[in-house]
């Protein structure tokens, strides 16, 4: 591999991260957005280098082989980097299965992608209009949704995810989000409360929490 995969590090067994499977979690380095509430900032900078290098990340997962289910490419934003595809094919023949954990910025690559993949972990980060106030990125936004669209698409299993406090948008805006989602096609949502510095309180009653989540086959909320 010319290019490899530049890793800024590794979560070596993970339960949540890959719905039903055991895995381990490769993060990726670099990510073209900078959301104020990103809890990764470390991996941002696309110019560090890896800090597990490819050979040995893939050694280590051969030391896994038979232990794992499956690996979890996260970030950071892992569709930032060109040796996604090559990297995601050799996990595979190694006999893992595959997640991405994404925001959907590069729609065509996630769409290549896709046939790589046996689950998503899609971030939905408001609606259209909050988006580049979130992502301080112009036009992030109908990016995420054309990913959406393609996820949708595909029958990848998936889960949209939500990271929400009433200072990024208002509920009425989460409402609306909601039924975007909805008619989009999405059946499983996550909202998930965002408790990075600075963060507004959860504004959430329960009542409101049961019919945000009617709309979805599947919904979960993270708090905490
Ligand atoms: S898209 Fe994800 S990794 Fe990138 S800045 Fe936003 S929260 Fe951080």
């Amino acid at each position: 591999m010319n290019n490899p995969l530049r890793i800024g590090g590794i979560t070596p067994l993970t339960t949540i991260d890959f719905p039903g499977r055991l895995a381990a979690v490769l993060y990726g380095q670099g990510c073209p957005w900078r959301c104020g509430y990103c809890h990764n900032p470390e991996l941002l900078d696309a110019t560090t280098p890896a800090t597990v290098p490819w050979p040995e990340v893939l050694a280590f997962l051969q030391s896994r082989q038979g232990l794992l289910d499956g690996v979890v490419f996260s970030g950071g934003e892992p569709t930032l980097q060109a040796a996604l595809p090559a990297a995601l094919a050799q996990v595979r023949a190694l006999g893992f299965q595959t997640a991405l954990h994404t925001g959907g910025m590069y729609p065509e690559r996630l769409q290549a992608l896709l046939p790589l993949l046996n689950w998503v972990g899609l971030d939905v980060k408001g609606p259209l209009h909050a988006y580049d106030a979130i992502t301080r990125t112009p036009g992030s936004g109908a990016k995420a949704f054309a990913s959406l669209r393609h996820l949708l698409a595909s029958g990848v299993a998936y889960e949209c995810r939500t990271t929400w406090h009433a200072g990024l948008f208002s509920v009425d805006d989460l409402f609306a989000l909601a039924d975007t989602l909805a008619n989009a096609g999405v059946a499983h949502w996550a909202l998930q409360e965002c408790r990075a510095p600075g963060a507004a309180t959860w504004a959430l009653t329960a009542d409101q929490v049961e019919r945000l989540g009617a709309r979805f086959a599947g919904f979960v909320v993270r708090r905490g």
